[in-house]
């Protein structure tokens, strides 16, 4: 189940966040609105991370565990918060969201 705190987090901009948090480039590619940038997770060499217009994102270069889904899966890998509820009470409280 996803608490209401989740669901308003998980309406931030991925775009912002991947700015807020990581000194690189989003370039875009393909279809509108889709871009990708290098991946924190792994050692990228070309940007593999995509990110879609509909605020999610995957990782084509994380071969062993996945890196993919909505804001609060981006934050707790970049974070290693151990829980998806830890993800979200910071995204909260980085954001101010109540
Ligand atoms: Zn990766």
């Amino acid at each position: 189940m996803i608490s209401d705190l989740e669901k308003k987090v998980r309406k931030l901009d991925i775009r912002q966040l991947i700015k807020d948090h990581l000194n690189i480039e989003l370039e875009p590619v393909g279809k509108k609105g889709q871009l990708k940038c290098l991946c924190p997770i792994h050692n990228d060499t070309k940007p593999s991370l995509y990110i879609r217009s509909n605020n999610t994102f995957n990782c084509f270069g994380c071969k062993e565990k996945k890196f993919g889904g909505n804001v609060v899966d981006f934050i707790k890998r970049l974070k290693n918060f151990e829980t998806r509820e830890d993800a979200v009470l910071y995204l909260s409280e980085k954001y101010n969201i109540k």
